[in-house]
């Protein structure tokens, strides 16, 4: 069976993890790694693989069957999402919620005029939440959806901060508020507000001269990332930000409780996710849905599509018969 051929678009943290997923996906193989960088100066860890520059990706289309999207969704994906979906079948992990329509909207014609399939939005949140808090929201119709995130890195939120003039670097803790999880558990259905569930920790490295006041008051009032929540901002050096937060572990809950029958029988729903490394973890979601968009393809669809759109079994290496025989 012909591999799926699959090109990497940023080479950041989830362009690694694409890369390491792609390898242990026997029916799927890395073609090429292209970046807005100088080729010359990335280097990645599949050999047979080429890095190309972003503006060579066109010489590539009858190469290329899915073209993985690992920019960041604060400025990366609204150009890069709808340029590329034109020439190619494209999955991405744009995650700047209150954006998706529109982002879906720019991308679903590029990818109608190209004659390709799109899949936006694709990792554990959006992503595999979403889909647990449609499944549990369509059988629980009566109750209350909770979505709890980390203790962890967020990568969205950390690609955000980086941005901000003067800022060297920077990383974005989201810390639920365990009082608020326990109320959500004991089923009484509390209404919290964004501020009451979580906290933002953030650890900056400031740029020589840079006004550390501007910054914070920056990151404090972003729109979408920042603003509805409690956030610290803690300046570090450097070598403390190597040497105390270079790991990207993540996680975090989707729970819905609510009650059924005459009686009110009461039910709770929990999905949790415990990852070590968000990157891998995003990158092996990113490829499940890589083999569904070249499925979709190969039918002849084309548009965008979200999770909510894609059957389980086009992600599965299984064919339809074999999930039958085995995990029904
Ligand atoms: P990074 O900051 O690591 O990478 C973003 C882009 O920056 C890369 O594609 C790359 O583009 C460029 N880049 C990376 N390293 C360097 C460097 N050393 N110098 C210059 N440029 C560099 O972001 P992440 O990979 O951590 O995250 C990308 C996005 O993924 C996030 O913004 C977030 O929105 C999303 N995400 C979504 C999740 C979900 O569940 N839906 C979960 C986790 C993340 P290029 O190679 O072209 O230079």
């Amino acid at each position: 069976m012909d591999k799926i051929r699959i090109g990497i678009v940023g080479y950041g943290n989830i362009g690694r993890g694409v890369e390491q997923s792609i390898k242990r996906n026997a029916d799927m193989e890395l073609k090429a790694v292209f970046t807005r960088r100088d080729p010359a100066s990335v280097k990645i860890q599949t050999e047979g693989a080429e890095v190309k520059h972003f503006d060579d990706m066109e010489a590539m289309k009858d190469d290329i069957d899915v073209m993985i999207l690992c920019g960041g969704s604060a400025t990366d994906l609204p150009v890069i999402g709808p340029k590329v979906a034109a020439s190619f079948n494209t999955i991405d992990s744009f995650d700047t919620h209150a954006k998706i329509p529109e982002y879906f909207a720019n991308v679903d014609k590029a990818a109608k005029e190209g004659k390709n399939v799109s899949i936006i939005s694709v990792g554990w949140d959006p992503g595999m939440f979403s889909l647990n808090r449609l499944y549990a929201e369509s059988i629980l119709v009566q109750g209350s959806t909770y979505t709890f995130w980390g203790k962890g890195v967020s990568q969205g939120h950390s690609d955000a901060i980086r941005r901000i003039e003067g800022v060297k670097n920077g990383i974005q803790y989201t810390v639920p508020i365990e009082a608020a999880v326990d109320q959500v558990r004991s089923g009484s259905e509390p209404e919290l507000t964004t501020r009451q569930k979580h906290l933002r920790e953030c650890y900056v490295v400031a740029e020589e001269g840079a006004d550390k006041a501007a910054i914070e008051e920056a990151i404090k009032t972003m729109p979408n990332y920042f603003d509805e929540y409690d956030t610290t901002v803690t300046f570090i050096t450097e070598e403390e930000l190597k040497a105390n937060h270079s790991k990207m572990p993540h996680g975090g809950f989707v729970i819905r409780t609510g009650e059924t029958g005459c009686e009110g029988n009461k039910h709770v729903i929990e999905y949790s996710l415990k990852l070590d490394s968000n990157p891998e973890f995003t990158g092996s979601v990113l490829v499940a849905y890589a083999r569904a968009a070249h499925r979709l393809s190969q039918k002849g669809e084309s548009g965008a599509r979200s999770v909510f759109d894609i059957a389980p079994a086009m992600l599965s290496q299984m064919t339809p018969e074999e999930l039958r025989a085995h995990m029904l």
